[in-house]
């Protein structure tokens, strides 16, 4: 997949503009790449066609070729959906907090049982683990292995007294924990390797008997295209609050991840890789996403080319600061809209060698007033950015008029501007900017 990409990729490279034919051109190898990462199709056509869109509105980006640029969207709007609402367990404000698995037979939930009381005890809870699958002969058995090595205790029928019912146990397990001070209790519950209404009723019945905080439904993510169908069934058939993938230490790329997340919205939480208790984490997001997309080096490239180009971005602006006083306003614009663009404000002005000085200025700027003053100075003329002592009061009128804001406006960053521009005349005079000629180090 990579080598067909990469090819692709030089195909569109030194083009300045991403065209329709671009965007379609890269879509069609994600398409691939998802389709062979086990999306189902109908997942798949949403996607790609989300992905056009928000390309095709997408500003051009400077630092990125074209083709970089869509692929960078899409993971980016992959990240997004995989986790836009990732979240932790809910407890419940009077325990136990009750968690119940359900999900396919094999699909790992008895496994995972024991992998989430492991997690909850490292954390100080004393979770209680709970026998409800009575269908299959050893199912008992295995889970108070399972509780054994996690070292957590088990509530279980007693053996030999017949098939019990899995609804009453269910229900007796909750009194048990609050009895036992167990402040968690995760009910494993039975499954057929198929979809089954009998077992679905069933695993309905037992969550109506204890009404859980938290229903997990645990799905393979070897299963592929099932995925969707699977999580459907049992969305309609008892419901789930979130998603564990298991088996991901297999060599399936993930794509049930994304088609159980767009067909049912409910976020996946966990991640299981392996059969040891240890092989389990919360869900990554952008590790999903890399995974599925498969173009680990390709976006490694990307996020290289970003961070050198803010940086000689950065770079550059440090430069004429420190040569003096040719501070205008087109460049206290471009520094406004550089650090907009390179996330919060807050955590950025690092970057910026002797930006530390600006920071409580640009701190009361939020991304509104961003917009409102880049407005501003585009309705400057260039003669006007360059020396703003221009700026009397009839072109503060002018410009007031062309942004669509106040006069006052105009005037208030007129002012900002001119204390900026103070300040930089101080920093260039070496107050300040370390590691840089002219300045202190
Ligand atoms: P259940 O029927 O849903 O309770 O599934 P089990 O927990 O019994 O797991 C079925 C099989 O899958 C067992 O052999 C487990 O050891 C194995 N298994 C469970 N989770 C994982 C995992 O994350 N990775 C791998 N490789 N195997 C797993
Ligand atoms: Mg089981």
């Amino acid at each position: 997949l990579s080598d067909r990409l990469t090819s692709v990729f030089s195909s569109l490279r030194s083009k300045g503009r991403l065209s329709d034919a671009d965007i379609d051109a890269t879509c069609r190898e994600i398409r691939i790449a998802l389709l062979e990462a086990d999306v189902s199709l109908a997942v798949v056509k949403d996607f790609v066609a989300r992905i056009k869109e928000r390309a095709r509105g997408a500003e051009v980006s400077q630092a990125l070729n074209p083709a970089q640029q869509v692929v960078k969207i899409v993971n980016d709007e992959l990240i997004e959906i995989l986790g836009g609402e990732t979240r932790r367990l809910r407890y419940a404000k009077t325990p136990p907090t009750v968690i119940m698995l359900a999900g396919l037979q094999g699909s790992g939930k008895t496994t995972l049982a024991g992998k989430l009381a492991k997690w909850l005890r490292d954390q100080g809870h004393a979770p209680l683990l709970v026998a409800c699958d009575l269908q299959r002969p050893n199912a008992v058995q295995q889970l108070s292995v399972v509780a054994e090595r996690a070292e957590v205790a088990v509530y279980a029928p007693e053996p030999g007294n017949g098939v019990g019912d899995p609804v009453a146990v269910a229900r007796q397990s909750i009194d048990h924990a609050r009895r036992q001070q167990h402040d968690v209790v995760i009910v494993d519950t039975a499954g057929r390797l198929g979809i089954d209404q009998e077992l679905m009723k069933q695993a309905a019945d037992i969550r109506d008997a204890i009404s859980p905080d938290e229903v997990l439904f645990v799905v393979d993510a070897m299963i592929g295209q099932d995925a969707v169908s699977t999580a459907q069934a049992f969305m309609d058939g008892v419901g789930f609050d979130g998603v564990v993938l298991t088996k991901l230490d297999g060599d399936a790329r993930g794509g049930a991840a994304l088609s159980v997340r767009h067909v049912t919205g409910r976020p996946i939480m966990f991640a299981s890789t392996g059969e040891k208790l240890a092989d389990f984490d919360a869900f990554h997001p952008d590790r999903m996403a890399g995974r599925i997309l498969d173009m680990g080096d390709i976006l490694t490239l990307i996020e290289q080319a970003q961070k050198t180009f803010d940086e000689e971005q950065a770079a550059k602006m440090a430069e004429k600061l420190v040569a003096g006083d040719g501070f205008t306003l087109d460049d206290f614009l471009e520094q406004m809209m550089m650090v907009r663009k390179m996330g919060p404000i807050k955590n950025l002005l690092g970057m910026m060698p002797g930006m530390g000085q600006m920071r409580d200025q640009l701190n009361q700027v939020d991304d509104r007033d961003l917009d409102r003053i880049a407005a501003i100075i585009r309705s400057m003329t260039p003669g006007e950015r360059q020396e703003p002592k221009l700026i009397n009061g009839s072109r503060r009128a002018r410009i007031a008029k062309g942004s669509g804001v106040s006069v006052t406006e105009v005037s208030g960053l007129v002012v900002r501007f001119f204390e900026a521009q103070k300040m930089m005349k101080r920093m260039s005079q070496g107050m300040g900017i370390p590691g840089l000629p002219g300045g202190r180090n």
